[in-house]
């Protein structure tokens, strides 16, 4: 991927009073997730009620940045022109370390994804906002020269 992924001419995500907290703590790289105060459970994507147990009671919540890739597709045809120049590249479902799971561009490793890497946070600029993407976790056989 040689494309700036910043320069990117990409839609703005939608932010309503709901999500404003995920968006603000986006632009400064950090991930938050809300966690339920009565069970205890985290939860993404942003709602006004637990689904675990229908508690209002959701604070949020610094995310570790660790996942583990659930599934992924390697996008030839985006939904979007904007994400044009960047095509191929991978969105993927990242299982959070705290449980929930979400949608994220997947930045490219040493190898081609696969289902069960780890992966960790990489707040990344993408058409002119700071967005939650991941990279895979590299491990040391995979950073010899082949
Ligand atoms: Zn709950």
């Amino acid at each position: 991927m040689s494309v700036d992924l910043n320069t990117l001419k990409t839609p703005a995500p939608t932010i309503t009073a709901l999500t404003q907290p995920f968006w603000d703590a986006a632009a400064q790289g950090r991930l938050k997730i809300q966690h339920c105060e009565d069970c205890g459970k985290a939860v993404f994507y942003p709602r006004p009620m637990c689904p675990h147990c229908w508690s209002k009671r959701l604070v949020w919540k610094e995310a570790s940045g660790r996942g583990q890739l659930k599934s992924f597709s390697l996008v030839h045809k985006p939904g979007h022109p904007g994400w044009l120049p960047v095509a191929p590249y991978v969105v993927g479902l990242v299982e959070l370390a705290e449980g929930p799971t979400m949608l994220s561009f997947i930045l490219p490793g040493m190898r081609s994804p696969g289902v069960g890497d780890a992966l960790l946070l990489a707040p990344t600029a993408i058409g002119g906002r700071v967005l939650p993407a991941f990279k895979p976790v590299e491990t040391a056989t995979e950073e010899k020269p082949k």
